[in-house]
């Protein structure tokens, strides 16, 4: 039996929460009501004083927040040893992160120095319990994730060691809507830092925007390889532009070279649910639909008439998009 709580790090860049970080306090609050325990949010960084209010109004009960100047770059040794003190300090049975860059970073980092394990990339989490040499083992954070490629769906358990961690991809978690009334604490933690955590020192960043907004986007057009070259995509681009929305791809299109990995959705790619998602040439493997099977209404435009889009499309258009999206773009500009 362990009463510790459930952790959520709470990442931010420049005073701006990760939209990630907000989904995962959805489910958080989920598996903490099912525990019976709190809720709690990990926050670092530098003149964040603004953000444990949206923390709170997403469903934490307690904000930890790390607010100092060695803290504003993301560094990996600062932010884990930091983390690090304070799980040792309050024990969390659960810890989880955003699959973003940084969580992919820290959280390994974090597992290897408190000695327990971690799940990456996990598309689902529940309680439940687990059997094992006879033993049974009660309120365990099942963490599910697609295994082998996509062919398998794994549920992982840590039924030794706490706290359970687990980083979750982005955007399969909605985003539950912010309470403001919420009540919750944020307590101020003491930064220890030795040099050795700074060695690494952030001397000049470069950022790259993102152009790219798949997961906000109302409507994706998204491309597979029966696009046949990226002269094919500048067409889906214009179809997105007169719909408002953003392009998307699967793998094979990006590895051919005809858009950018930033479109890429799917299983290693990114995770999306828009209203409205037009399929082009997209054959609808497991792991292309693992990332968009949640979307609103789904058109698929193939020309083979058993392609696996088609089991999930809500409108299936057997043609060849060079013929069909010309006149989809044609009949819009008509009417519109
Ligand atoms: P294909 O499967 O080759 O399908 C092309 C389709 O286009 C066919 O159905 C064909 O009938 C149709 N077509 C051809 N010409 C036309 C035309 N003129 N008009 C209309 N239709 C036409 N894939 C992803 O997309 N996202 C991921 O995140 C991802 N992650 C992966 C992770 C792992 C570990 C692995 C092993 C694979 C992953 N893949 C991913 C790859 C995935 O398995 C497929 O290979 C990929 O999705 C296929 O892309 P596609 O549908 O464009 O190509």
């Amino acid at each position: 039996m362990h009463n510790g709580n459930v952790w959520v790090f709470a990442e931010q860049e420049g005073g701006r929460l990760e939209e990630c970080s907000l989904e995962l306090l959805g489910r958080g609050r989920e598996l903490a009501d099912r525990l019976g325990v709190r809720l709690e949010s990990v926050l670092l960084g530098s003149d964040v004083e603004a953000l444990p209010a949206s923390l709170i109004a997403h469903g934490a009960d307690t904000v930890h927040m790390a607010d100092h100047a060695q803290l504003a770059e993301y560094r990996t040794l600062p932010y884990a040893r930091v983390i690090a003190d304070l799980v040792r300090t309050h024990q969390p049975q659960i810890l989880l992160f955003g699959a973003t860059p940084t969580g992919r970073d820290l959280a390994p980092r974090l597992a290897s120095a408190l000695g327990v394990g971690l799940t990456a990339d996990c598309t689902d989490l529940v309680i439940g319990s687990h059997d094992e040499k006879g033993q049974r083992y009660e309120d365990l954070l099942l963490q599910i994730r697609p295994a082998f490629g996509g062919n398998i769906i794994a549920t992982i358990v840590n039924p030794q060691t706490r706290p359970q961690m687990a980083t979750v991809r982005e955007g399969v978690m909605p985003m539950g809507a912010p309470n403001h009334g919420r009540k919750g604490a944020v307590e101020r933690v003491m930064v220890h830092l030795t040099p050795e955590d700074l060695v690494v020192e952030v001397l000049q960043k470069e950022p790259r925007s993102r152009t790219v907004n798949l997961k906000g986007a109302n409507v994706i057009v998204a491309g597979g390889i029966g696009v046949g070259s990226a002269v094919g995509f500048a067409t889906l681009q214009e179809l997105a532009h007169l719909l408002g929305g953003e392009v998307g791809a699967s793998r094979a299109a990006v590895d051919a070279g005809f858009v950018d990995r930033m479109h890429q959705v799917g299983q290693t790619g990114t995770t999306v649910r828009p209203k409205l998602y037009i399929a082009c040439g997209i054959s609808g493997s497991i792991q292309h639909r693992a990332g968009m099977d949640g979307s609103g209404r789904i058109v698929a435009i193939n020309s083979d008439p058993n392609a696996p889009i088609f089991e999930i499309a809500h409108y299936a258009i057997v043609g060849n998009l060079h013929d069909v999206v010309p006149k989809i773009i044609k009949a819009y500009r008509s009417r519109s």
